[in-house]
């Protein structure tokens, strides 16, 4: 896909920062386990934080492709720091900007561009792959909702203020309505109690952790009302938020393409049997895979990037998204894999970068939907089946009834 000059003009600057200030803030972001504030500065005052907000709320209006572009350049340098980037642009905001009131964008828009990373909250101990099995619940009182239960694994519980909270809706007689979004501000609403952190394998600057939500209670205006109601809104909601899906294999191609420009430059000086080990066809091989594979990946993210869904939507096809994810972030565990093994010991060192880029990269198969998961959404267009994973949902849909 060509690229604009425009679009060239932002990832150089893009390329410009990860290689100077994120760069050096890296490691420590990593052995620290802090939250990176002052980088989140250096990104506000660069303009990537709500670049695809509108510019009536105050943003850019710039596409997903754009932001694309500055994820991998963030990314090669700091996954940390990237990851700030898809939460400041993509997901949860873009959800808001889709089906929100005039009211709750100016209201997201300003905590985005004030710096925040706006977290989601869906997943459950015992509702993870299975999403819909959700027990969150919202009791409508009057015009209001009250949420009661428990979030976790959640990208920046304790430091994100903007929540956007996946609850199951029930009316006064107890009556289920579907699947709402609410969204809560950390620090104002009551009932919204950040739980116990995450010790993770990497990513380790960025808090993932439980929240816990206690008579939580909604007011009108901070209902996210996709445009079919609660009785669709798991489906409409899910299908907003896949943007990010697109920003997260980014995050994956950006790190495994950080993790490739260290090899080759090693493979280049590194010396053994008198001639740098960059001379060895063992190696050749290696890096050409290295390369095929991340061109792919780029290639697939960026034709998700720029596609619209059903209708034409304002969101990324869900299924160019799901194959771009699954394929991006498969090829990026093999690629910062292959470079750790181009530098031998020193890869499993903690003195240099791949160590580190190994832990991170390691969860992009897992968090936005599993590789195993998502191939089942691929599956069922390729099929054009629904493919319900319950064993009674699967039985009756094979028979013709949808369930
Ligand atoms: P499980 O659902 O228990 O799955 C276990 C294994 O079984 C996986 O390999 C899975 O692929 C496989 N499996 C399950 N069902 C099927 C099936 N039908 N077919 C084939 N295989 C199947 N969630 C949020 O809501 N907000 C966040 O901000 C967030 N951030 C995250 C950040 C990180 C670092 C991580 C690791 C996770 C995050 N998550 C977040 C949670 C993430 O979305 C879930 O981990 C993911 O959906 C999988 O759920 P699970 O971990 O419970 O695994």
């Amino acid at each position: 896909m060509e690229l604009s000059s425009q679009q060239l003009a932002l990832k150089e600057r893009a390329a410009a920062l990860s290689n100077g200030t994120i760069r050096g803030r890296a490691a420590d972001i990593d052995t620290s386990r802090e939250y990176p504030w002052d980088v989140v500065e250096v990104l506000k005052a660069e303009r990537f934080m709500g670049m695809t907000i509108p510019p009536e709320y105050g943003g850019q209006g710039r596409s997903f492709l754009d932001t694309v572009l500055v994820i991998e350049e963030i990314a090669r340098s700091c996954t940390v720091s990237a990851r700030i980037v898809v939460e400041a642009n993509m997901g949860a905001i873009s959800t808001v900007m889709a089906y929100g009131t005039d009211a709750q964008k100016k209201r997201a828009a300003d905590l985005v561009l004030g710096g925040d990373k706006p977290a989601i909250c869906i997943t459950e101990p015992d509702a993870g792959s299975d999403a819909s099995g959700m027990t969150t619940r919202a009791d409508r009182r009057g015009n209001r909702y009250v949420l009661n239960g428990r979030k976790h694994w959640i990208t920046g519980a304790g430091v994100s203020r903007l929540h956007l909270i996946f609850a199951r809706v029930f009316d006064e007689s107890g009556e289920e309505l579907g699947v709402g979004g609410f969204l809560a501000v950390r620090g104002e609403a009551e009932g919204l109690r950040v739980g116990k952190r995450e010790t993770t394998m990497g990513l380790c600057g960025m808090p993932e952790g439980e929240l816990v939500f206690e008579d939580l209670e909604i007011t009108p205006d901070m209902v996210l009302l996709p445009p079919s109601g609660f009785k669709r809104g798991f489906a409409d909601l899910i299908n907003a938020y896949n943007s990010q899906r697109v920003g997260a294999g980014t995050v994956a191609m950006g790190i495994a393409a950080g993790a490739l420009e260290h090899a080759v430059a090693w493979a280049k000086t590194r010396e053994q049997f008198g001639r740098p080990i960059g001379e060895f066809q063992g190696l050749h091989w290696m890096l050409a895979d290295m390369q095929t594979q991340l061109t792919a990946s780029r290639l697939m993210l960026h034709a998700a990037a720029a596609s619209r869904g059903p209708g034409g939507s304002a969101f990324p096809d869900p299924t160019l998204a799901a194959q771009a994810k699954i394929f991006a972030s498969e090829a990026a565990i093999k690629i910062v894999n292959d470079a750790l093994q181009v530098f031998g010991a020193r890869g499993y060192s903690r003195e240099f970068p791949l160590e580190r880029m190994a832990r991170d990269v390691r969860m992009f198969t897992i968090g936005g939907g599993t590789a195993q998961v998502l191939r089942t959404l691929v599956a069922s267009k390729v099929l054009g089946w629904k493919l319900p994973q319950t064993r009674d949902g699967y039985v009756s849909s094979r028979g013709g009834t949808e369930k």
